[in-house]
Order: structure tokens, then C-alpha cells, then sequence
């Protein structure tokens, strides 16, 4: 006898399942169903069944439809998804359509799992191109290709035109041709067999341990310098475990503009395996796709971005995260959830190894492998021998004149580049440093009206532009407050140091790469093909530049202004300022040429300087553990903000004094600050503030947030504001 009563997951604020009837219809758990909700229709995920209601049966609605030729989203991905809502403290049923591709949230069937193929009848094998109509063009060519191929698939029709898939069904409804339902299949490419370096000493022995304890969930830290040959050991990694039939591997990258060339070395050496990536780049179409290609279990390689977590992956054998330290595993909104945390919880479930790389970990998993959670790997050299750690020198910038923001150094080690023909990157700090307008009489400086923060000044569109809400403007006359008509831009900006820079240096062919000159789909693509082709002297740009690229003839990087992050009241600025730099020097001296990096700084003294120049990741991740002890930051607690905006700060106040005081009475093992605003106080004309909550525990920390989130939903206090939980927060 079916169960009567489905408990299903809708995507609505509201943290509970609600219950349908199944109406006679076979559910499966996990499996896509339409539902009527108030009076309109959602789509929703079973995630229970049950004989019995909390409410009165007579009032249950039954579902409306059935996905059946959709393939239910298995327990483990629930599981994983039910574990992440309860500890990020966001309702299940939002969660878990966020998780899915788009085409997955929206009221009709996914087609993308039944393909077609076409191919000729025996009637239309009777006939010739010539009894096409000439004009017809395209349905000519289609008929011409099902002689000669055979079957061809949707995928081959789009290939001969866009207008064929049109063309092929005229033939069906002749009768020449019919179509027939096909499995999706990821057609390998054909390949040369990739040579496979020799892996040296450190290399082999990090692969080995692994290997030898691949059956079982453990955390391995791969600490290894950049260019150290760390991407070599997951390649090793993977052949291994996918040697084992059906075996699948989830490989997690920060950003997606680190994926072509990753994705590329990835295909070219695994060639024999089914691979599929998943990142916001892709349409929707391909994104559902791909998704399904690894729910099934075809695709044995994904390579995603962080949502890519949520996979559905039959086979799991191990998960790779590269660049584990990146801040672009922290979602910043709606789940709130970090990837890397997500994977270990996901590795430790699945029984699996988790191999976390980076050249600069993330103090919090430092500190693991400190206390024996994670087992530390380190890569102390270079991979290719010829090829050196950079030479890091810091010059004072208040002991040298400036020539719009360049030191003579600088200006002279590009000269230098060019001579040689030698590639050079100048690297931006992307915060802080892009240009405002000043007013040199009164020292105004334009303002957004709508966020705590300056409006950046765009040469090329005569305009000034908030960069965090979208907000723009002309650019003004005359100054608003003491009518001056003397208004500059002030601060480098990529845009005016590529404009410095082709005065300086007017035969360099210099490129930008910031959000803005890669704002089209392609552009990062060809800029870097511009690079790798010699066709570009000098790149600008900010930290897009600084990761996973390999330019061999890069030899210089020069780094203009990065003294705010020195300073910054965000107690984690010095870890990724450090982390950002050690990345940027990797870029020099890849190959066989030496690299320099010449940092601009006022602190030439400063400690992160000197670990920079020495190279010292250890000493200086030692250093900041302790400072963090010291003051009884995380990774030594735990943290969560309860969030707060609205369009008047008192009913933020209101809000977050209630919650202060209802946070405080529930326990004393968490300490609960007073209601503060962050640093960006206003942002898209709302106005901020949070409440911070510190533990020693986990479990503690956890209790809490539970009851307060169920105190605060649905009264009257916390409908007035737009609030959240942050676990685990990165940015205050
Ligand atoms: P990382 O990921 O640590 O930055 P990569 O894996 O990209 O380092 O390696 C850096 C360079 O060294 C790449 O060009 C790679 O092909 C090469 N390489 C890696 N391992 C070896 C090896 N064992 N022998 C020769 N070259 C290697
Ligand atoms: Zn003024
Ligand atoms: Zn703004």
C-alpha cells in the first residue's frame, strides 16, 4: 500500500515541509513534483512519505504531476542539503531549489535527459537530393547528412544548422525520416595520449600516502608552493581513482576564469574519461545538462565552482578543492554556506578522502592540520627545476618621487621587459583603489547617496558609478559643496594606470583585465590567448589576474598599492593580502627565466613584507595563529552575525536589540555583542547592522542560533526588517 501523505520541500521562506496527497500517483523520494500552493502552482522535491498528517486529511490538496522521466535527486544530496540548511540556518526547501539548475525550478518537464536521434526510413532512402526544392537549403544539406551518417542527434543537427532540427522534422512528417529517444552521452575527444612528467620526490610521496589510504574519509592539507606541481598530484589522484569502474571525482575551483586552463590540462591528461564542468558561465541548458550528465553517473570528472557541492554524484570517490583558502567557496548571500566546510561534511558522510591544495591555506585549516584533523602535505619546490622562487623587493614609496603612482624602479624594471621582450603584470588591489572624483579646494569626494561608499570615476563612459549598486551619474561641473569647478579623479584605477602607462611607455601593447573589460563571455579567454601568443607586453589588472595562470615569459610583476589592506579594521585582511601576494609573485618566473616582483609600499618593514620576501608562508601562518589566540578570534572560536537592514536604521535597532536580548538570556556559553553597523553601513539605500556571537563551541553556538532563528520568525519585530544568519562569516 502507497503512501498516502508526501512531505514536500517548496521553495518559500519557511523552514518545514509541507504535506500533499500523492492522489493515487507513484512518488519516489527525491523526486520532482507540481503542487498547488495559495493560488498558484510550485514546483517542490519529496522528501518524505507518511501515512499520517498533523493536518486534517480532508484539507491536504494532492499534487498536480509527476516528473516521472526525471531521475529523483538521491538521499545523499539531501542528506548533505538538510545538514547545510540546519547548520547555515536557512529554510530546506529554498535551499534545496537553489541547489538545483534553473530549468529544475521552473513548472515544466527537463527534457535535456530524453535526447533524439533521426534517421532515414526505407522510403526516404528511396529518394535523392534532387526532389528537395533547391530553396531549401538547410533540409537538403539534413537529408544529404542522414545518408551519409546514418543517425544523427540533436547535437549533429545543430551542428549543420540552427534552422535543421526545423528541417529534420519536415522529413519526419514525409515520412522519410523518424526520430528515436537516445541516452545523453558526453562524446570524448579524440587525443593524443598526454606525456605524464616524472613526478619528483615530494610529488610521488604526497600521491602515495594518499593513494594508500584512499578508502576511507580523511582531510589532506596539500601545502605547496605555487608552481610546485600541485595540480600534477590531483592528476595522479584522479587516474587512480577513476581506474576504479564508475568512480566519479567533484573537483571544487574558486573562480570561474581559473577553469579554461584548468579544465583544458584536466581533458587533455584524463582524456579517456567523460568530463563535464558547472559554473554560472554556462546557459541554462548547459548547466541542466551537465548536472544530469553527473546525477546519472556518465560525466566521472566534474569540475564546478562552489555550488557544484550540491551535485548529485552516485559514485563519489574523492573531492579535490584547489585553492582552498579562496573566499569565493563563502557564498554572500541567501545559504550563506562555504563550500570547502560543505565538501568535508559531504567526504566525512561518503567515506572518501578530501584533498584541500593551496600555496597559502586558509588560517582555519592550518590550524587543523596543527591539530592533527587535517594530515599536512607540503610541496617545498618548484616542479620544473629550472625554475626559480621570484625576488621579492619592497620599495619605499616615501623615499622616491612618483610618476603618476610608479616608482623609477618600477618604471625602469618594465623598460627593462621591453628590451628583453619579456612579459610584465602590475597588479592592482581591486578595494580601495579604483579613482574618485576630489574636489582640491574643500576635499570633497563624490559620494553615493545610496551606500557608504565613494562613486568611482569612469573616464571612458563620462560618468561616476557606485561599484555596489550599480548607481551612475554624470560627472559634475563644479563641486556640490563649495562650488570649485576644479574636480579631479584621484587613486589609480586600472583604466588610468593603463593610460599612465601608454605615456610612459608608448611602444608596449598593455592589456586591462578588471570585472570591466571582462564583462563579455569571451574576453578573459582572448586577452590570455593574447598573452600566451606574445601579442601583450604589459598586463593590468587586479586579482583575476592573480590566480592559476602560467605565463612562461612573464617575468616581472609589479604590485602599485596595497597599504590599506595593511591597516584595514577586518581582522582577516593581512591573511588574503598575504595570500593575494604570494599568488601574484607565483605568476613571475614560471619557466626557465628568473622572475622580480617590486612591491610599492610605504611599510617596507612590515612583518607580512618580510615573510613575503623570505617566502615563509609557515612562519607567517604561525604568527597570525597566535595573534588570533591572543585575541580570541577564529579559527580559536566560532562566529556567527545575525544580520539586519531596512530603509530606516531604527527599525534595524529595534530588531537587533530584541534578538541581543532574547540571545543573551538563552545561554552563557556564547558571548553575544551589542547590536554594531558593519563597515559598509548603507548599501543599496539600506541601512546595516548586525549583532556578533562568538563561542568556543560549535555545538553551543549552533543551539543557540537554532533557538533564536525559531524565536524570531513570524513576529511582528522581524517582519519589518530583512535579516539573516551568517555562520561563519568572512566579511563584517
Ligand atoms: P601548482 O598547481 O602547484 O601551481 P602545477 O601543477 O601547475 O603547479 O605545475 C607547475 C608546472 O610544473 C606546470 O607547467 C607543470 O606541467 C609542471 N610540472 C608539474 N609537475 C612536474 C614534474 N614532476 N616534472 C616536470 N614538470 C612538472
Ligand atoms: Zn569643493
Ligand atoms: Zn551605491
Amino acid at each position: 500500500m502507497p503512501k498516502l501523505i508526501l512531505k514536500i520541500a517548496l521553495d518559500v521562506p519557511l523552514d518545514r515541509l509541507f504535506d500533499y496527497l500523492s492522489g493515487g500517483q507513484v512518488v519516489k523520494i527525491g523526486q520532482r513534483v507540481l503542487v498547488p500552493f495559495g493560488r498558484r502552482s510550485q514546483i517542490g522535491i519529496v522528501m518524505d512519505m507518511a501515512d499520517t498528517s498533523d493536518f486534517p486529511i480532508e484539507k491536504l490538496k494532492p499534487i498536480t504531476q509527476v516528473f516521472t522521466d526525471e531521475l529523483p535527486v538521491d538521499a545523499e544530496t539531501l542528506n548533505l542539503v538538510k545538514f547545510s540548511a540546519s547548520y547555515y540556518q536557512y529554510p530546506l526547501g529554498q535551499a534545496l531549489l537553489s541547489a538545483l539548475p534553473a530549468r529544475l525550478r521552473q513548472i515544466a518537464p527537463a527534457v535535456s535527459r530524453k535526447h533524439y536521434a533521426y534517421q532515414l526510413t526505407d522510403f526516404g532512402q528511396m529518394q535523392t537530393v534532387e526532389q528537395i526544392p533547391k530553396r531549401q537549403l538547410v533540409t537538403r544539406r539534413v537529408f544529404a547528412a542522414l545518408r551519409a551518417e546514418s543517425l544523427l542527434t540533436e547535437a549533429d543537427l545543430d551542428a549543420i544548422s540552427s534552422s535543421a532540427r526545423k528541417a529534420v522534422k519536415q522529413l519526419v512528417s514525409d515520412g522519410w525520416a523518424i526520430s528515436k529517444q537516445v541516452q545523453v552521452s558526453i562524446k570524448l575527444p579524440e587525443m593524443p595520449a598526454a606525456v605524464m612528467p616524472e613526478l619528483n620526490e615530494e610529488q610521488a610521496m604526497a600521491v602515495k600516502q594518499i593513494v594508500n589510504d584512499s578508502q576511507s574519509f580523511k582531510a589532506w592539507l596539500l601545502h605547496g608552493i605555487t608552481g610546485s606541481g600541485k595540480t600534477e598530484v590531483y592528476i595522479r589522484l584522479m587516474q587512480h581513482v577513476l581506474e576504479n569502474k564508475c568512480a566519479q571525482v567533484l573537483v571544487l575551483v574558486p573562480e570561474i576564469n581559473l577553469t579554461p586552463q584548468l579544465e583544458a590540462r584536466f581533458r587533455s591528461r584524463l582524456s579517456n574519461y567523460p568530463l563535464v564542468s558547472l559554473h554560472s558561465n554556462l546557459s541554462e541548458s548547459e548547466r541542466l545538462r551537465n548536472w544530469q550528465l553527473a546525477q546519472s553517473g556518465t560525466a566521472r570528472i566534474v569540475i564546478g565552482t562552489r555550488l557544484s557541492i550540491f551535485t548529485p554524484l552516485p559514485n563519489l570517490k574523492l573531492i579535490i578543492i584547489d585553492e582552498e583558502h579562496d573566499s569565493s567557496y563563502k557564498q554572500q548571500d541567501s545559504m550563506r554556506y562555504h563550500a570547502r566546510d560543505v565538501a568535508l561534511v559531504r567526504a566525512k558522510r561518503l567515506n572518501i578522502p578530501v584533498v584541500l591544495g593551496s600555496a597559502t591555506p586558509a588560517l582555519e585549516s592550518w590550524h587543523n592540520a596543527a591539530a592533527n584533523k587535517y594530515h599536512l602535505l607540503s610541496l617545498n619546490q618548484r616542479a620544473v627545476t629550472a625554475a626559480q622562487l621570484p625576488n621579492i623587493e619592497c620599495i619605499d614609496t616615501t623615499k622616491v618621487n612618483l610618476q603618476h603612482g610608479l616608482t623609477p624602479q618600477l618604471i625602469a624594471a618594465l623598460r627593462l621587459r621591453l628590451k628583453r621582450k619579456e612579459q610584465s603584470l602590475l597588479f592592482i588591489n581591486r578595494r580601495g583603489y579604483s579613482p574618485v572624483l576630489l574636489c582640491s579646494a574643500c576635499h570633497w569626494i563624490a559620494p553615493c547617496m545610496r551606500c557608504s561608499s565613494r562613486l568611482v570615476v569612469h573616464l571612458g563612459l563620462r560618468a561616476l558609478r557606485c561599484h555596489h549598486c550599480g548607481h551612475e551619474q554624470k560627472i559634475p561641473n563644479q563641486c556640490p559643496s563649495c562650488g570649485n569647478a576644479d574636480l579631479h579623479p584621484t587613486g589609480h584605477g586600472t583604466q588610468r594606470l593603463e593610460q599612465t602607462l601608454a605615456q610612459l611607455l608608448p611602444t608596449a601593447r598593455i592589456a586591462r583585465v578588471d570585472r570591466d573589460s571582462t564583462s563579455r563571455k569571451d574576453a578573459l579567454v582572448e586577452i590570455l590567448d593574447k598573452v600566451h601568443n606574445q601579442e601583450i607586453d604589459i598586463l593590468v589588472g587586479t586579482q583575476m589576474l592573480a590566480k592559476g595562470h602560467d605565463f612562461p615569459n612573464l617575468t616581472l610583476v609589479g604590485v602599485i598599492d596595497t597599504d590599506s589592506a595593511l591597516h584595514s579594521p577586518d581582522f582577516r585582511a593581512s591573511e588574503r593580502l598575504f595570500a593575494q601576494l604570494m599568488q601574484v609573485a607565483g605568476r613571475a618566473g614560471r619557466a626557465d627565466k628568473a622572475g622580480q616582483v617590486i612591491i610599492q609600499t610605504q611599510f617596507p618593514e612590515h612583518s607580512l613584507f618580510n615573510a613575503l620576501r623570505s617566502q615563509d608562508y609557515v612562519s607567517y601562518a604561525n604568527a597570525m595563529l597566535q595573534e588570533r589566540e591572543q585575541v580570541q578570534f577564529p579559527p580559536h572560536v566560532f562566529m556567527a552575525l545575525l544580520r539586519a537592514e531596512a530603509n530606516e536604521y531604527q527599525l534595524v535597532q529595534q530588531f537587533l536589540n530584541h534578538a541581543f536580548t532574547l540571545a543573551r538570556e538563552l545561554t552563557n556559553d556564547v558571548t553575544v555583542y551589542d547590536p554594531i553597523r558593519p563597515q559598509m553601513e548603507r548599501l543599496k539605500g539600506m541601512e546595516r547592522g548586525h549583532v556578533l556571537m562568538q563561542s568556543t563551541s560549535r555545538q553551543a553556538l549552533q543551539n543557540v542560533l537554532k533557538n533564536l532563528v525559531g524565536q524570531l520568525r513570524g513576529q511582528p519585530i522581524a517582519s519589518k526588517v530583512r535579516w539573516a544568519v551568517d555562520v561563519d562569516p568572512l566579511e563584517f
